[in-house]
């Protein structure tokens, strides 16, 4: 293969199509091998047959009349009453919609994450990090059909590169609606779910074809932390279960050659103060279980907040005597920033498991992949 034409200074003329490129530079490039490299993308709900997409639907109603979505299994009809999440059957409430750049580069990259935050949790985290958001539920109503018609405006205005479902476990079925009615008003970008991973199968299974990248946090190893910090049971067994179902759906996680992530499961990992041992676990179950190829954030930016820290009731009686427990506030354990040593332990147990894909947060609000 001829590299170049050789100058009579002795200097390599290069072929032209590199000048011009040099001169008018468009894209980025990524050096990524396959099978993660994508030459382009079709969101999936794209690919899905009108058949299909009306079986999604009614089995989307189907679950609203009878709402076992999330590991609660509340049983309630959301059109007469609500369960455990608070929220009923015809709208969800929504704290946030808008480009974002607080997430991972890959996923906000130049134009933002179009992020829709959910208000309402079906867990009730006492460390929660948008604790008036999914706890106080704060936020305004939407129709399944008004969020498809925020989607639009996500990607037609806003030039978003993907939408960013954060929060929607417990608002599943209307999650669907909106990506079914979202596909006919012309929506191509990609759909992120971004969940705590307290998810049912049948959640999983009602989003398979309709999402494309799967964003779950796996938060803590053991259910006695479950049960205190989580304030739910089975936290462990359910995210180990919904991880895998995400990632036999999806897949590690793909790019197209402009760095932007398009389809497959990114995990998150939060590192709680004290926890380390329970992250370290999580990590190696990662890579024995499901991938070594599974791209992993462990995430240092855990602060206390929502009930961490407040005072315990009856705590101003104990005032004169600091030395008793209720003079201390509540979860005193985790009432500390991280310490950056017990990131790195669980980094490293990460790397010794055999996870090598590791994210960063972006330094900047900007593109830094
Ligand atoms: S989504 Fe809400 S109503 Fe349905 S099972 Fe979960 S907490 Fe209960």
């Amino acid at each position: 293969m001829r590299a170049g034409l050789q100058l009579r200074s002795g200097l390599t003329r290069l072929p032209r199509a590199f000048t011009s490129r040099l001169r008018f530079p468009t894209r980025r490039y990524l050096h990524l091998a396959p099978p993660w490299l994508l030459d382009d993308y079709i969101a999936r709900y794209n690919l899905l047959s009108p058949i299909d997409a009306a079986k999604k639907r009614s089995l989307a109603y189907a679950h609203l009349r009878e709402c076992n979505l999330c590991p609660r299994n509340c049983g309630v009809n959301r059109y007469e009453k609500t369960g455990i999440c608070l929220i009923g059957a015809e709208k969800v409430k929504v704290n946030t919609i808008a480009p974002h750049f607080g997430e991972e580069p890959c996923f906000q990259g130049h134009n933002g994450s179009g992020s829709v935050f959910f208000s309402g949790c079906n867990m009730r985290c006492v460390f929660c990090q948008n604790f008036d958001i999914a706890h106080q539920r704060n936020g305004f109503d939407l129709t399944p059909e008004e969020l498809a018609e925020w989607y639009m405006k996500l990607q037609e205005v806003g030039g978003v590169h993907n939408i960013n479902l954060v929060t929607p476990e417990h608002v599943v079925p209307q999650v669907a609606l909106s990506i079914l009615h979202a596909r006919e008003l012309g929506l191509r970008i990609p759909i992120i779910y971004n969940t705590s991973s307290y998810d049912s199968l049948e959640s999983i299974e009602l989003m398979d074809g309709l999402v494309d990248m799967y964003l779950p946090d796996f938060k803590v190893w053991s259910d006695k932390t479950s049960a205190r910090l989580l304030k739910v049971d089975n936290y462990t067994a359910t995210a180990k279960e919904s991880i895998k179902a995400m990632h036999a759906q999806v897949g590690d996680l793909c790019f197209t050659p402009d760095g932007i992530a398009k389809k497959g499961v990114l995990v998150r990992h939060l590192v709680m103060p004290g926890l380390e041992d329970e992250g370290k676990e999580i990590v190696k179950w990662l890579a024995d279980k499901v991938s070594k190829d599974m791209m992993i954030h462990i995430m240092e930016q855990y602060f206390p907040r929502a009930y961490v820290g407040r005072q315990r009731r009856g705590a101003e009686d104990d005032a004169q005597k600091p030395s008793t427990a209720k003079a201390k506030g509540r979860y005193e354990e985790i009432n500390r920033p991280v310490d950056l040593s017990e990131v790195a332990s669980v980094k490293k147990a990460a790397e010794e498991a055999g996870l090598w894909r590791f994210v960063e947060a972006a330094k900047h609000g900007g593109f830094n992949i």
